[in-house]
């Protein structure tokens, strides 16, 4: 996985959850529309999820959703020591359901790391959940931010030199916040 890909899981995980005209969208609220989200992030796994039977998908999806829960915490808590303690508790006593052992072998000079578990399925909600440990280890917490514009709760993580990102979008709401403030001034 490449280095900004694995800095950006998670936050697309937290970012399932947007407004739109307003409203507070969630594309995790059924397993139907989870799919797609899914065929966008994990399309080669896809398949080991046995979507046709109903009660081990809606009991996975809890799963993938306590982990959002979980990122959300951490991202909004990040400025708050005393709040991350209790986060972090809970993302522990989450990773400890996975039952995921991993480990590092050596193949023709390159090391790969190989994580087994109870199935491929449980690997989709590790990797989301790695994704968030990388960002935490490799910038400070004030890289993690809201976007700024009024109409977006979405998150990310600055990975800009500079570190001044303002906007979950540059695209969308970074152009919609600097229309509007040319139409506020005029
Ligand atoms: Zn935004």
């Amino acid at each position: 996985m490449d280095r900004d890909k694995s800095f950006t899981l998670w936050t697309d995980l937290v970012n399932t959850r947007y407004l739109h005209n307003g409203h507070e969208v969630d594309d995790l609220q059924t397993m139907d529309r989870a799919q797609e989200w899914l065929q966008r992030h994990f399309p080669d796994m896809l398949p080991v999820l046995a979507t046709d039977d109903a009660v081990f998908s809606e009991h996975w999806l809890g799963r993938l959703r306590e982990l959002r829960d979980i990122c959300l915490d951490v991202a909004s808590t990040v400025h708050d020591p005393v709040s991350l303690g209790t986060v972090l508790d809970r993302w522990n006593q989450w990773m400890q359901n996975l039952h995921l052992t991993a480990y590092i072998i050596k193949d023709h000079d390159q090391l790969h790391e190989i994580i087994t578990g109870v199935g491929r399925s449980e690997q989709i909600l590790w990797r989301i959940s790695h994704s968030l440990a990388e960002t935490l280890r490799h910038y400070p917490l004030e890289r993690i931010r809201q976007c700024e514009h009024d109409e977006c709760i979405r998150y990310f993580v600055d990975t800009s030199r500079g570190g001044h990102r303002r906007w979950c979008d540059m695209a969308t709401c970074g152009n919609r916040q600097k229309v509007a403030r040319y139409r506020a001034k005029r």
